[in-house]
């Protein structure tokens, strides 16, 4: 085959600007366009485990990704929201100078890390365009393209959305990869609404939250919060410095539209439940919420011709366990040695239907069913005591730290390695 000479990515979310920055280091060029001004700085991902270290460090941002973000996250907890008792642990201490250890930033900050990366490539190898709204796309034997609005003279961007005049123009190349998350258009386009799946019957409220009782109870890292009623994740996001406290985020599921005025009421009842010391209002500060519904969905086929759909537009899982964003990265990783397979000549073309069959599999077998029962163990704490994931913690912690180390670095189920497929001989 010949080399590829052009990629079209949709969305600088970090599954598309680590695809454009790591196939810009291997020479392929690509267009990143992406429908907002900037990138998306609500409060998502921040924690990305062993398996995306692992690509992060390959598209060499890892060091700077530790620099700008929580260098070594101390430890991983479950407790009773009722009484605070910890019921179960993971101390992260033990891996804190293995590389592959677990990465943690929120992602708004990961993705301005990523973006100097791509600066720092030759010029026009990885072009990124903000402003940039795909509506449509098109393909044939040789090539893939799609539709663009952009703003003319007299138009804007707004909330993603081109307003006023406006232009459309035609991107073209080899392949389009639509990494536009949740509600992709590039999905929607190839398979209508059909994204098989399920909604979860809840909404996910998250806050930044300044809060001196966390370190006063000796509360740190991640810590998991059991019950019925009042479950979710309190992790501490960054640690403090003598002229500012430590950061930390709250994460709980709550009814589904609640309006404003309701989720700021119900907000000081989670905050009394859920933190150390039950604060009243004036003992904390919460600074930007944001709130999303959840879903475990997955596309049948991640490939359509020349086009793919990766990460967030192709499958989506609860946030519990920071599977979502691993997820696609991982399947960046793998997308990557595939393109740069066929541009290479080591392999061919249909190395990216591979590609797909094992990622919805990995996705369809491990990754969606252990992140709904990462959630489900956060509201069902009755079982927390036969539940098998707690069974192997404790059996590893009672082993000790050799064992524990060696489960949290290890080669995972979600991984697959795409360059065994390579030709073992040089393409005549
Ligand atoms: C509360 C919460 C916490 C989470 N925590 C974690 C965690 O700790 N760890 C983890 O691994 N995952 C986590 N996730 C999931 C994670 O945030 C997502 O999986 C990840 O952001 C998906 O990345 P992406 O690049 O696929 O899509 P996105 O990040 O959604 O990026 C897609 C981009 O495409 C752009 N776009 C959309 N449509 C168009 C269009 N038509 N034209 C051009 N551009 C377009 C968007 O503007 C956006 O910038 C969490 C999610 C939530 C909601």
């Amino acid at each position: 085959m010949a080399p590829i000479k052009h990629v079209v990515i949709v969305g600088a979310g970090p599954a598309g600007l680590l695809l454009g920055l790591m196939l810009g280091q291997a020479g392929i060029k690509s267009t990143i366009l992406e429908a907002w001004s900037t990138v998306d700085k609500r409060l998502r991902a921040t924690q990305y485990g062993t398996p995306a270290t692992r690509v992060l460090r390959k598209a060499g941002v890892l060091e700077d990704i530790r620099a700008a973000g929580y260098r070594n996250f101390p430890s991983i907890c479950w407790r009773k929201t009722s009484t605070k008792e910890e019921v179960a642990r993971i101390d992260l201490g033990i891996t804190r100078n293995e590389e592959d250890r677990i990465t943690v930033i929120p992602l708004a900050q990961m993705l301005e890390v990523i973006l100097e990366h791509i600066k720092k490539l030759p010029e026009g190898i990885c072009d990124v365009r903000f402003g940039h709204r795909v509506v449509d796309l098109g393909q044939d034997e040789k090539s893939a393209w799609v539709d663009v609005e952009v703003a003319a003279e007299h138009g804007a961007e707004q909330d993603g959305e081109i307003v006023g005049d406006k232009e459309k123009v035609r991107f073209e190349g080899d392949y389009v990869v639509g990494c536009d998350g949740g509600k992709s258009t590039v999905r929607k386009k190839l398979f209508g609404s059909e994204w098989p799946g399920v909604t979860h019957p809840h909404e996910l409220f998250v806050c930044n939250v300044f809060y001196d009782g966390f370190d006063k109870a000796g509360w740190d890292g991640g810590n998991y919060m059991v019950d019925p009623n009042h479950w979710g994740l309190i992790a501490k996001r960054k640690p403090g410095t003598p002229c500012k406290p430590a950061l930390w985020r709250v994460t709980y599921g709550d009814k589904v539209g609640l309006t404003q005025e309701e989720y700021l009421k119900a907000r000081e009842d989670k905050f009394r439940k859920m933190l150390p010391g039950a604060p009243e209002p004036e003992q904390y500060t919460t600074e930007q919420t944001d709130r999303f519904k959840t879903h475990n969905r997955c596309v049948t086929s991640m490939r359509v011709g020349r086009v793919m759909v990766a990460a967030d537009a192709a499958h989506v899982c609860t946030p519990y366990g920071g599977y979502g964003c691993m997820a696609g990265i991982v399947d960046i990783g793998g997308l990557v040695e595939c393109l740069v397979g066929i541009s290479e000549g080591k392999t061919d073309d249909d190395i990216l239907t591979k590609w797909s069959e094992i990622r919805v599999e990995k996705f369809l077998r491990y990754i969606g069913p252990r992140s709904i029962k990462n959630m489900q163990r956060l509201h069902k704490p009755d079982v927390i005591d036969e539940d098998k994931f707690m069974l192997i913690l404790k059996d590893l912690n009672d082993k000790g730290q050799d064992d524990m180390k060696a489960f949290l670095l290890k080669y995972t189920s979600f991984e697959h390695d795409f360059t065994q497929y390579y030709h073992t001989a040089p393409a005549a």
